[in-house]
């Protein structure tokens, strides 16, 4: 679950990392108030789940309220990516003299954390990477032994930070890695930190991605979760506690289990297929859970026919062919349908089935075959 900008820097001030004072606003005049409240020069930021806002226009800087107003009006309703703009950050602007890329990302290559940092951050760090990556320096944090403090010395002194500011850098450093371990992210981001006038070092930017998978001990953290900015058909997913990543292919695959899945997947390619989507409905889905899961998959306008691979070992396959057959006649559709389903009460699962009049296989390649010659408009005896 990605964060906002303005909640990602409200956890990293909590780890004693500087940010610079502000608020949130869903309309100009609220923006203006915040403006006169702060009674500085402030900058106005799109808050959106995207990087690359600046460059999109989404970031203006105003001098005065009427002016943070204009600019929070013609940010308001933008699009950036995609992305609807709902709300705007208003922080008092800062003095930038310097802007410094700090980073913490999971490498699974190394089953490390690493931190990078760069004297060349802010809005170009992604150039930086790819063409001068040796501008980025990077250390691997031990997890028994948290960030030592000489490696974020050797971050400091690695970007030619200037020695009267490693101090408040190793501060930093270890701030945003507390945070990042707290609130068990996979990512966390200050780009820009920025050096200012005064030769202080401030968080301008900030991003977090925390594992979806640790939220539940996070009720704080999920409650942050916006799902305006999200998919419908995922957010619907998660609702009912299905595992669903939309694909661009056009057969819809339903499944019990990740790697039947995959390999389901993988099965449809051979036979020159793409599959629209990886959906796992997990062991002993109901009947309501199976409907929600052919609702999401029909709901995707590429999908041309539907594959259903269900193993019944804990999940019954009678009960699977009842969801289907429900979530049909709430959404009826012409997709072409293939089940194979196997396992527990498979025969009953078919009659069911064969009573829908839908096409059923024995094995997976026999399915998979179909459901491919049936997104063709082709039908295989
Ligand atoms: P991003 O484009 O989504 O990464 O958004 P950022 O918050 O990083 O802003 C992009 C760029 O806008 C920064 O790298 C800065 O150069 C500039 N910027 C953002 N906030 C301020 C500010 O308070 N003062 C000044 N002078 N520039 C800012
Ligand atoms: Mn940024």
């Amino acid at each position: 679950m990605k964060l906002h900008e303005y909640q990602s820097k409200r956890i990293f001030a909590q780890y004693n990392v500087a940010i610079p004072q502000g608020q949130v606003a869903s309309t100009p005049q609220e923006a203006r108030e915040i403006a006169r409240r702060l009674g500085k020069r402030v900058v106005v930021k799109a808050q959106v789940l995207v990087g690359g806002r600046g460059k999109a226009g989404g970031i203006k800087l105003a001098n005065t309220p009427d002016e943070a107003e204009a600019v929070a009006d013609r940010i308001l309703g933008m699009e950036i990516k995609g992305l609807r703009v709902r709300k705007v950050l208003v922080d008092e602007a800062a003095d930038i003299r310097e802007e410094i890329y700090l980073g913490l990302v999971i490498d699974r290559a190394r089953r490390r954390v690493v931190m990078m940092a760069s004297a060349a951050g802010g809005v170009d760090i992604e150039e930086v990477a790819r063409e001068t990556p040796e501008k980025i320096i990077q250390v691997v944090i031990d997890p028994f032994l948290g960030l030592r403090d000489y490696q974020a010395r050797e971050l400091a002194f690695g970007i030619g930070l200037r020695r009267d500011r490693v101090g408040d850098f190793t501060k930093i450093a270890h701030g945003l890695y507390r945070a990042f371990e707290a609130c068990d992210a996979s990512l966390a981001e200050i780009n820009p930190l920025a050096v200012t006038g005064d030769g202080t070092l401030l968080a301008v930017d900030g991003k977090m991605v925390i594992d979806d998978n640790a939220l539940f001990r996070h009720p704080d953290l999920a409650e942050m979760r916006d799902v305006d900015e999200e998919e419908p058909a995922e957010a619907e997913a998660r609702r009912f506690g299905l595992s669903y990543v939309k694909l661009d292919g056009q057969i819809g695959c339903m499944v019990n289990g990740a790697g039947l899945a995959m390999a389901t997947m993988d099965i449809t390619k051979l036979y020159g297929g793409a599959p629209a989507n990886f959906l796992d409905i997990g062991g002993g889905a109901q009947a309501d859970k199976v409907a929600a899961a052919l609702r999401i998959i029909l709901h995707d306008p590429n999908v041309k026919a539907v594959l259903f691979n269900i193993f019944g070992g804990i999940t019954r396959c009678d009960e699977v062919a009842r969801g289907i057959l429900a979530a049909l006649q709430e959404v009826p559709t012409k997709v072409p349908m293939v089940a194979r389903l196997v396992g527990t009460n498979e025969e009953e699962g078919r009659r069911i089935l064969a009573e829908a009049k839908m096409m059923t296989a024995t094995t997976l390649v026999e399915a998979a075959q179909k459901a491919v010659a049936a997104s063709q408009g082709r039908v295989v005896a």
